[in-house]
């Protein structure tokens, strides 16, 4: 059975682990250099209720990514404003090890490959044709394209072309599938009514901070550092991630070691940055103009139902960002390792799963497709690190860390390990 991904960020190599793992020959096509998309710049997991969807997915039998994120984190179990037991792991370390893992899995990894146009079947997929001009026939597709940029999203809805880790200009602007297929898609709106949302974070060179900020960060995970009054930058409002969106990310620098310093909040204005002590020198590391904005992202998201297949489309599932207002690597690990097999047993003829509602993760996937068909849902953004998802959990009572208890759950819904066989 022969799987097509378009897209090699989390969701992606997620989906390529799943499927690959019962049996199906998988192709995973990524238009840069590199896998992992925006999850090249990112790194926070398992802070808040990420803890626990993770959890889930290894008794589920989904924790080989996981595995993997854990093995190769430079801070375990830290605490910053709003956020506790978070892992963050090495940003220079995970791409070549999922890379590897996913090579090992015997996925076939193709680069510099951008799905460009596709041939279709009455409703079918036939093919995917990439700018090359090559030709990948398949049984079942996934779409994990995201939905950041391409650039000219970042031109008109944001501050322009921040010179991101998605690299359009070099590898050309994200495509999605599903809109190639013909599918019209949702897009997310700020709170301003604005469409499409900034990205939240940046990177800083550390060789360019304070040697007192360095070891606070090789040794913490985390540095906060008050900024003055005359220098504060409020952004919280256009932010991506929500769940970051305290007063704390506005009255100090918060930096995180994911290898680089991460700096919470969309942009700073380096001439002023560079007015906070130990900040000097400060130089950006992604984007390279986050002294000015970030990525834009939400322009192009599927119609789906809950087992992820796109609606419309007989042989089309979807994972990540493209699934819906889903923010994190975690949301992506966990649709896109459910979509991988879902289109695996699509092929074999077998019905898809749907995660039961009892699961943080299955609720997840159907609260937020519900919340998409409203106007005020629209204007939101999903996380199990916090905003409305994580307070969702927290309400239900389904959150906990506790190993036995979750196993437990996922036990009473028959479903343990289910993801090591079709
Ligand atoms: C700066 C930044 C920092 C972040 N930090 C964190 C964090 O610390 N923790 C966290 O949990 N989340 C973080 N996030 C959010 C998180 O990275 C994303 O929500 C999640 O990883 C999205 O994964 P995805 O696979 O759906 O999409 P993407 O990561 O956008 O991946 C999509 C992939 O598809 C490829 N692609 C696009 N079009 C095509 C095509 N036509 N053909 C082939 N390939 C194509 C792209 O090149 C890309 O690799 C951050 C995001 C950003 C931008």
């Amino acid at each position: 059975m022969r799987i097509v991904i378009a897209g090699g960020g989390w969701a992606g190599c997620a989906a390529a682990a799943a499927a690959s793992k019962v049996g199906a020959e998988v192709t995973l096509l990524e238009r840069t250099d590199m896998l992992l998309g925006t999850g090249l710049v990112g790194g926070i997991m398992r802070n808040n209720g990420r803890y626990m969807a993770t959890e889930e997915m290894i008794a589920l039998g989904g924790g080989d990514i996981f595995a993997i994120t854990d093995a190769n984190s430079r801070h375990k179990n830290i605490s910053f404003p709003g956020h506790e037991h978070a892992n963050l792991y090495d940003i220079g370390k995970v791409p070549g090890a999922v890379t590897r893992f996913l090579k090992t899995a015997g996925v076939n990894i193709k680069f510099k490959s951008r799905v460009k146009k596709v041939e279709m079947n009455g409703n079918r997929i036939q093919a995917v044709i990439t700018d090359q001009g090559k030709r990948y026939e398949g049984d079942v597709f996934i779409d994990t394209t995201g939905t950041a940029g391409p650039m000219k999203n970042c031109v008109r809805y944001g501050n322009g072309c921040a010179m991101c880790v998605l690299r359009c200009p070099s590898f050309g602007g994200r495509v999605s599938l599903t809109g190639l297929a013909g599918i019209s898609e949702t897009q997310g709106i700020k709170p301003n009514g604005a469409v499409g949302a900034m990205s939240g974070s940046c990177k800083l060179y550390k060789e360019s901070l304070a040697p007192w900020i360095v070891d606070t960060l090789n040794e913490k995970g985390v540095a906060v550092i008050p900024v003055p009054e005359h220098l504060k930058e409020n952004h919280l409002d256009i932010k991506a991630c929500q769940q970051y969106a305290l007063a704390d990310f506005a009255e100090n620098v918060i930096l995180l070691d994911t290898g680089h310093a991460k700096l919470m909040t969309p942009y700073f204005e380096l001439a002023r940055l560079q007015q906070i002590p130990g900040f000097e020198n400060a130089r950006y590391e992604d984007p390279y103009s986050g002294g000015k904005g970030n990525s834009m992202r939400y322009f192009a998201m599927a119609p789906r139902d809950n087992t992820l297949k796109v609606n419309n489309i007989d042989n089309l599932f979807c994972a990540g960002e493209k699934a819906g207002l889903l923010v994190g690597h975690t949301e992506a690990i966990v649709t896109g390792t459910l979509a991988g097999y879902n289109a695996t047993r699509f092929a074999h003829g077998l019905e898809a799963l749907t995660l039961p509602e009892e699961l943080a993760v299955g609720d997840a996937i159907s609260y937020v497709n519900d919340q998409m068909q409203t106007s005020e849902g629209l204007g939101l953004k999903y996380t199990f690190s916090g905003s409305v998802l994580f307070k969702r959990m927290q309400k239900l009572g389904q959150y906990t860390t506790n190993h036995a208890e979750i196993k437990k759950r996922v036990a009473q819904t028959g479903l343990s390990g289910v993801f090591n066989n079709l």
